[in-house]
């Protein structure tokens, strides 16, 4: 059996055959006839070069496949073929319907589930399952938590070495705890956000990060947190086909979150300021935690420049002071908040723990009420659009 490979593709929908890509290329890996530009996997060597050039994005496509498409197929079509199941042979294990069913669950906020973004790149999911696990590398894991916090969270790399694994921002992969449960069965696999871009902690590199909070006597939580450099892990996924960015540039990205709820806004941060860096669509996100001291990436995000993201931070335990909550935050801004939610370029995105979304619910009600405007008419249709989206576990 060919071991499965990442193959860059062009979208011939979005294309506007420009040309660009073709100049760009340092190992003239692209070509094109009169209906489609293509690109010749026997040359690329996936150095990205002809990604940030690309006006509209439709260069930005990958397959993990287990043999390449042909010049001549890719040629012939009208829209990207979609990424089929690597399920390994027939001894592949169906898609793990406990972990679908939680995804679906966290993906279902106040009012129902959300769609993707339309200009959102289609993503791979589901390319490895339990028995057919992709082996990662630990090659780093780092308390983010302050040392004073009894709130342990880890920042924890993960190396996919020569194993294609093709990730978005906002997707979620499986980790499998080694070992079984009293009655003898394998423990169930628990999902944990990307917390890195699509091409890696630096660019063009195969890995990704995870942002894990230790839970008391929490089997994988702990078995993550306790990894050592050099440790290998079994991954399964990617999972998620919704909570996904816009690649709109123009795109105002509204992120609110607790906690761990922070790792796939970190993942779109860091792929805007990569991919679109004079992007003209806002980036704005409420954070709340307890204290500064029990906020993951509370050190790296004084670092981002307020013009790339605007940040509100929100405390609800500082001693002798009042407690904040990222709706307090909300209502707070209101006015430049209500100001976007009027634009159709707006798209919102809440992750965390669940519960959070009722409160954020109730204050986006709110400052809609103040400005004439119906939030859950708002919030539906934002939703139907792909430009609402909730993820809390
Ligand atoms: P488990 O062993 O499953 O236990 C869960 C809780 O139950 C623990 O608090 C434990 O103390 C308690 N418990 C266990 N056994 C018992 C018992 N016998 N009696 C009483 N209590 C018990 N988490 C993150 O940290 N970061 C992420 O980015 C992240 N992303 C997620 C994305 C999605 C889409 C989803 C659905 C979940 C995500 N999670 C994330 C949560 C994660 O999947 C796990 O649920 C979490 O890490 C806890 O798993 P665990 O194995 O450590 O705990």
């Amino acid at each position: 059996m060919n071991a499965p490979l990442k193959q860059h593709l062009i979208d011939p929908e979005i294309c506007i055959r420009c040309n660009t890509c073709e100049e760009t290329c340092p190992e003239d890996a692209i070509t094109h006839d009169n209906n489609n530009y293509v690109v010749d996997a026997t040359k690329c060597n996936l150095c990205m070069d002809c990604i940030q050039p690309c006006p509209t994005g439709s260069i930005d496509n990958w397959r993990i496949v287990r043999s390449p498409y042909s010049l001549d197929e890719q040629y012939s079509w009208g829209e990207l073929p979609k990424q089929g199941e690597l399920t390994g042979g027939d001894d592949g294990e169906a898609i793990d319907s406990e972990v679908l069913a939680l995804l679906d669950q966290a993906h279902t906020g106040v009012g129902g589930k959300s769609v993707p973004p339309a200009s959102a790149a289609k993503p791979a999911v589901n390319l490895y399952q339990r028995n057919h696990a992709a082996v990662a590398t630990v090659t780093g894991n780092f308390r983010l938590t302050h040392q004073d916090s009894d709130v342990d969270v880890h920042h924890v790399i993960l190396d996919f070495g020569e194993v294609a694994f093709s990730v978005l921002e906002g997707q979620s992969i499986g980790i499998v705890p080694p070992g079984v449960d009293e009655e003898g069965k394998p423990h169930r696999v628990r999902l944990y956000s990307i917390a890195s871009p699509r091409h890696g902690e630096r660019p063009n590199t195969n890995n990704l990060a995870l942002t894990v909070k230790r839970e008391p006597n929490g089997l994988c939580s702990n078995y993550i947190s306790d990894l050592k450099k050099g440790d290998q892990v079994n991954v399964t996924g990617p999972f998620g086909a919704t909570f996904l960015m816009p690649n709109d540039p123009s795109a105002n990205i509204i992120m609110i979150c607790t906690g761990t709820g922070s790792a796939p806004f970190r993942g779109f941060t860091e792929w805007r300021r990569r991919s679109m860096p004079s992007a003209p669509g806002r980036m704005l996100l409420f954070f709340g935690a307890r204290r500064p001291q029990d906020l993951p990436y509370f050190g790296p995000l004084q670092n981002v420049p307020e013009s790339l993201l605007g940040k509100r931070f929100a405390y609800s335990r500082i001693p002798s002071e009042e407690k904040v909550y990222v709706q307090d935050l909300i209502r707070q801004e209101g006015a430049s908040l209500v100001a976007l939610l009027c634009s159709t370029a707006t798209h919102i995105y809440v992750c965390g723990l669940k519960g959070m979304e009722q409160g954020v619910d109730a204050a986006l009600d709110d400052i809609c009420r103040t400005a004439n405007l119906r939030w859950r008419e708002l919030r539906d249709a934002m939703r139907t659009e792909g430009r609402y989206h909730v993820e809390t576990y």
